[in-house]
């Protein structure tokens, strides 16, 4: 079932999201060589609960830490450690922020010092791929308008599209009806409708988008070891267009 949002329960969720998109950009500030993933997390959960928030993401099906980071092949769900990022590492962040009894969830991946042309253009194409995907969330298109535009940006660069995770519906629960695949049919699919909120999440790999979980049952990994990157943001359709609740202002 999607659960429509009032305008009072999107002011909420503007005010989490705007949260979550402040705590990634102070992440993003310490990202560097030499910086632990470990410390990433400190940083993020010191930060959402000085805002007398809570960070989604701890304790969400046993999930141990506050952010997933994932490096290089790692696509999702990687588990803040001892990991050391180095020079030429890509990493990405992804959080979820809830207030007031609404959640919020968003991802960007970040260059480690000099990273190579191939990850720069990794990063760019997924991240352009959020946002043309994103502005097909009007009321009146379809839930494959926004699909299908993050495909065709994805596989016109000659990356992969994963498949098996899905961008999803958000609300008083970090994962909500309905699914939103990063592949499929314009023109198809669930009638987009003022009030639904959703986290659309490229996952883009370069290489094939075949992936494994690692044996700690979390961390993500391309199976051809390729790198992968994630973007994602939350967005709510409204009357006028798609509004990125998850932004700086
Ligand atoms: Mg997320
Ligand atoms: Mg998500």
């Amino acid at each position: 079932m999607i659960e429509i949002k009032t305008d009072n329960d999107i002011k909420k969720m503007r005010y989490a999201g705007r949260l979550l998109a402040e705590t990634i950009a102070l992440v993003g500030e310490h990202i560097k060589p030499g910086v632990t993933t470990r410390e990433l997390d400190e940083i993020a959960e010191r930060y959402i609960h000085k805002a007398g928030a809570r960070p989604c993401f701890k304790g969400y099906g046993g999930f141990p830490a506050s952010i997933c980071c994932s490096v290089n092949d790692e696509i999702i769900h990687g588990i803040p450690g001892d990991r050391e990022l180095l020079p030429g590492d890509i990493v990405s962040i992804d959080a979820g922020v809830e207030k007031d009894g609404f959640c919020s969830d968003s991802a960007k991946t970040f260059a480690v010092g000099e990273i190579s042309a191939e990850n720069k253009k990794l990063l760019t194409v997924t991240e352009e791929s959020l946002m043309e995907g994103l502005a097909q969330a009007l009321p009146g298109n379809r839930l494959g308008d926004i699909s299908h535009r993050i495909q065709e940006i994805i596989e016109a660069a000659g990356f992969g599209v994963v498949r098996n995770y899905t961008g999803h519906g958000i609300g008083r629960n970090l994962h909500e009806d309905p699914d939103v695949p990063n592949y499929g049919a314009a023109g198809r699919g669930l009638r987009l409708t003022k009030g639904m909120v959703i986290a659309i999440e490229p996952m883009v790999t370069v290489g094939s988008h075949k992936n494994k979980t690692l044996s700690d049952d979390w961390t993500v990994v391309t199976l051809d070891g390729s790198n992968a990157a994630h973007f994602e943001h939350t967005v709510a359709i409204t009357a006028s267009g798609p509004e990125i609740l998850t932004k700086l202002d």
